[in-house]
């Protein structure tokens, strides 16, 4: 499956190669999922010619702009296959690699994701930050989300229905595969230039989609208000010596140590109540993500076990 943003240049070359790289790797039975994320181009009429022309081609068409990791969503949620394919529909993800991508998973593999070796056509300003971006991840995420890897992505039936049981409303596709486990592997690519047309990601876009994968799958940025407590308790408790021996022994302004101490007092009262706030606001938070608590990969039993219990 595809989102597609103003692709309307792309989509007829990315269906034509797509489809040869589909049949080449699993013969004529599969769908093309194409989901138009409210394109303000001629997308949407193209997707209709090629749904009529390709007897392979979906088209959906959502009501208005979701976003990349929505119109994701959207199609893996109508996706009815074995296997599924996630690719942009700009071409940057070569669709010849679903061949590898399918041995891999015939070799028991339940995801097989695609990971950059290169990237073409991106601006030094986009490389930086997106390495900035998945160090700082892996480094504070609960799950190992793998570097360099964007959606592109062959996944198993069951893993889609897994990802599809997941109700959280702040998506971040690729943490959320990495933390369904299993065995995933990873094919290496040289990621191309688009093919035609620009980016549908803006900055706002990728900050937004950084904020997600950070708070998503991490509740450190919270946990600051914690360490702020610590620090600000060891200060304080300086501060209250320094003053009550500074108010016994020397000569200190008229009330300079009843305002220092009540400034203590309420500064770590206030940092210790966030603190207190912030691990419940995190709690709370990875209750309502609502995701299961573990997930099951394989039982065996004994033969005796065979029998109905
Ligand atoms: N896309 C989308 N909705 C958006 C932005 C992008 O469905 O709001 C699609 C786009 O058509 C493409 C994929 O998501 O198939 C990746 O987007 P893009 O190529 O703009 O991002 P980049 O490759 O520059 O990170
Ligand atoms: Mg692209």
């Amino acid at each position: 499956m595809a989102p597609c943003y103003n692709e309307a240049e792309c989509l007829t070359a990315f269906v034509r190669r797509m489809q040869t790289a589909a049949e080449a790797a699993v013969g004529p039975a599969y769908e093309l999922i194409l989901v138009n994320d409210g394109s303000i181009d001629a997308t949407w009429t193209v997707i209709e010619h090629l749904a009529a022309d390709f007897v392979h081609v979906v088209g959906v068409d959502l009501s208005r702009n979701h976003g990349h990791q929505l119109a994701v969503t959207a199609g893996l949620g109508l996706t009815r296959g074995d296997r599924v394919l996630i690719i942009d529909a700009d071409l940057q993800d070569p669709p010849e690699l679903l061949a590898d991508m399918m041995a891999l998973m015939d070799a028991g593999n339940d995801v097989v994701y695609g990971k950059r070796r290169v990237r073409h056509g991106e601006s030094a300003v986009k490389l930086s930050t997106a390495k900035l971006f998945y160090r700082v991840l892996s480094s504070i995420s609960d799950v190992e989300i793998p570097q360099d890897v964007g959606d592109f992505r062959l996944i198993s039936r069951q893993f889609v229905d897994r990802l599809n049981a997941m109700p959280e409303q702040d998506r971040f596709l690729r943490g959320m595969v990495a933390w369904l486990g299993g065995r995933q592997a990873e094919v290496l690519y040289d990621r191309e230039a688009r093919h035609d047309g620009k980016t549908g990601y803006t900055l706002q876009d990728m900050l937004k989609l950084a904020t997600a994968g950070l708070t998503s799958f991490s509740t450190a940025p919270l946990k600051v208000s914690v360490l702020l407590a610590t620090a600000g308790m060891v200060i304080g408790l300086l501060v209250i010596i320094y003053t009550l021996i500074a108010y016994f022994f020397g000569a200190v302004q008229r009330g300079w140590t009843s305002l220092a101490l009540i400034v203590v007092f309420f500064g770590v009262g206030q940092l210790g109540c966030t603190a207190i706030v912030g691990a419940y606001v995190g709690r709370i938070f990875m209750q309502i993500k609502g995701r299961p608590l573990y997930l099951i990969q394989r039982v065996v039993r004994g033969p005796s076990m065979d029998r109905e219990v």
